[in-house]
């Protein structure tokens, strides 16, 4: 029967999708194969210009930047924006990439508790003495698909007049009424500053990356972000795939919708026959198993039964909280989705995670 990928980023299954496919080949084609520049040599054409308009239009915010990664869109952004008389306070928890770029910055850190609004406030007393505050979290977990609470944090944001930055990896395409991520989620659109994502994960993905918020900024992004002025402008066929990737989303929710339900089907059958499901309403769903070697060989036997998930363990994630972490997408069929618990339980069983 074939095995079933249930552990990609792929969440919308755009990757896949013909007219994503099709746009690919068609910008292959009419720009190249790639630009051997950078963007502000002669590695700009239009379609660079019109996915970034596009991706502005998607989260209703004033401009866009593309990198060739959103790695780099965040290795690139604390130091163009911020200087020694700055603060910076980070979750905890943060994708390594914020934590990366967050060195490279010579601002005043702070790190502060996961999700925890009493410490961040904490922190952010201590940082009134800074010039300018700015709070930096993902917008969901990808360990643990848990939700920043975003509307807490704009609220303190507001309070101590700091800025909001979002990593929203795991949430641009599907999370919110109209997929736009957790700041339409959670109501919060017009008070998070700045959006940092990827095409590489529901947008398609191939690769790239972007900032997203208001004009200034992105004009100083340009002017003096390292990984946007000295790393090569991304090639026309992914500019194409991505592209058309925001098309679709932009004409309708209906594939974040089915993804959804999707999810929700598995979250609530492997609940309901035993298992521990971490998060709540993301598509990433971390089983929970605790014992690393448990996870590792659960996941060797899911292969077997056809079933491509990982498990993930110390250092990846704290010890004794090995999991194996399932990704659903909206691809995959309520059969795949019947398939994988059945896997699971069968698998769990034999291995005593079940009784
Ligand atoms: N931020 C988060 C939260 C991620 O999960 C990832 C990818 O794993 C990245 C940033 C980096 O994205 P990209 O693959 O576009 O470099």
């Amino acid at each position: 029967a074939g095995i079933l990928n249930f552990c990609a980023n792929n969440y919308l299954g755009l990757s896949s999708h013909p007219e994503v496919i099709r746009a690919a080949v068609e910008a292959l084609e009419k720009f190249g194969a790639g630009l051997s520049s950078v963007r502000f040599i002669c590695g700009t054409q239009s379609i660079h210009k019109d996915l970034e308009e596009k991706i502005a239009h998607f989260h209703q915010r004033e401009d866009a930047i593309l990198y060739a990664s959103c790695f780099d869109a965040n290795a690139g952004i604390f130091e163009a924006l911020l200087t020694p008389e700055d603060a910076v306070l980070s979750d905890e928890l943060n994708h390594a990439s914020i934590i990366d770029g967050i060195r490279l910055c010579k601002a005043n850190k702070y790190r502060y508790k996961h999700m925890d609004m009493q410490d961040l406030e904490a922190k952010l007393q201590d940082a009134q003495k800074h010039r300018l505050r700015l709070v930096a979290t993902d917008g969901a977990f990808s360990m643990d698909g848990d939700i920043a609470p975003l509307r807490e944090i704009c609220q303190l944001a507001q309070k101590y007049d700091a800025l909001v930055f979002v990593d929203e990896c795991h949430a641009t395409g599907f999370l919110g009424p109209n997929g736009r991520g957790t700041d339409e989620l959670l109501g919060v659109m017009d008070k998070v500053t700045i959006i940092n994502s990827t095409l590489g994960k529901a947008l398609g993905g191939a690769a790239g990356g972007y900032t997203t918020g208001p004009k200034p900024l992105i004009d100083l992004l340009r002017q003096r972000s390292r990984p946007y002025l000295f790393s090569n402008s991304l090639p026309p066929a992914v500019v194409g795939c991505a592209s058309k990737a925001l098309d679709l989303l932009l004409e309708s929710n209906a594939i974040a919708q089915s993804m959804a339900a999707k999810t929700q089907r598995f979250r609530s059958k492997m609940t309901a026959a035993g298992f521990t499901i971490s998060g709540k309403d993301h598509p990433i769903c971390p089983v929970m198993l605790g014992d690393a070697r448990l996870a590792a060989v659960m996941a060797e036997d899911m292969l077997n039964r056809g079933i491509y998930v990982i498990g993930f363990s110390y250092p990846v994630v704290p010890k004794g909280k090995a999991r194996i972490r399932v990704q659903i997408s909206a691809v995959h069929s309520d059969e795949d989705i019947d398939r994988c618990v059945e896997a699971f339980t069968e698998v769990g069983r034999k291995h005593g995670a079940l009784p």
